[in-house]
């Protein structure tokens, strides 16, 4: 699956146990795939010190640290000294943290807590957060406290975003939900990232919306090592390559040439996730 196009996994975890067998012949595909930009988000405090380690060893990745609501609760106690390493220069985004109902593995108001802890260091140090929203079946109760969240926060306020200097204050990552959700997490100035949950079934509206987000305000990611899509080489374990596939569908949704848009979402990349190191060895 090799491509001349620059691809953008903005959402990878290589850190993941699941490639401990293989990682240097997983990033030896990304690369030959044509992968010029990488995030490596985490989702509780040792994959978050995993994340670092990678960008730190392949200087042209980055890495995101926090929380994700799935541990809100467990991890609370270590927020606050994992947080604490966000100034770190390989760390280029906050997350992924947020909503998800879907699997309510830590109670709403916990959750809650850890989003907000998330936006205070996002708006403190300008790094954009990395937002998982997921709700049951077709319910919508996650991206509407999302929502609510953000609005109320520093970000919703007037000006609030200053700290960001234009730039996007939060990534919907994996985005999921109506068009009306994306069209909300538009108007507060984020930014939209597409995975492979593009192509379930449950998921149809993304094929509408796909085509009102603004290419400058568009990602691609895979979420790897979850969230396989249909053409992936190994349908239990997803990998960064394999973006290439969603990049694709998106092109042909939005009636776009597919290096078109990979250049556009590079670019987007870089508007989103600003970095202070050299991107090559
Ligand atoms: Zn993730």
């Amino acid at each position: 699956m090799s491509s001349q196009f620059p691809l953008t996994d903005a959402h990878g975890h290589l850190q993941a146990d699941r490639f401990d067998a293989d990682r240097v012949e997983v990033i030896a595909r990304l690369r030959s795939a044509g992968m010029t930009r990488l995030l490596v988000p985490s989702w509780d405090v040792a994959s978050s010190h995993g994340a670092v380690e990678i960008a730190r060893e392949h200087v042209w990745m980055d890495a995101a640290i926090g929380i994700h609501p799935h541990h809100a609760s467990a991890a609370a106690s270590h927020r606050a000294a994992l947080l604490a390493r966000a100034t770190e220069p390989e760390i280029v985004a906050i997350g992924e943290t947020g909503i998800d109902t879907k699997r309510n593995y830590a109670p709403l108001a916990d959750q809650i807590a850890n989003l907000e802890a998330h936006i205070d260091v996002a708006v403190q140090l300008g790094k954009p957060l990395i937002l998982h929203c997921r709700s049951a079946g077709e319910g919508d109760d996650a991206q509407r406290q999302l929502m609510k969240t953000l609005r109320e926060s520093p970000i919703g306020a007037p000006g609030g975003a200053a700290a960001f200097e234009g730039r996007a204050p939060f990534i919907l990552h994996s985005a999921s939900g109506s068009q009306g959700y994306i069209e909300e997490g538009l108007a507060l100035g984020g930014m939209i990232s597409v995975s492979g949950l593009a192509f379930r079934p449950e998921e149809r509206a993304t094929a509408e919306w796909i085509r009102i987000v603004p290419a400058h305000r568009l990602l691609t990611e895979t979420d790897a090592p979850w969230l396989s899509m249909p053409g992936a080489p190994d349908p239990s374990r997803n990998e960064p390559a394999n973006v290439a596939l969603t990049l694709a569908w998106i092109a042909a949704r939005r009636g776009e040439g597919v290096g078109e848009l990979a250049a556009a979402i590079s670019a987007t990349y870089d508007r989103a996730f600003p970095r202070h190191r050299p991107r090559s060895v």
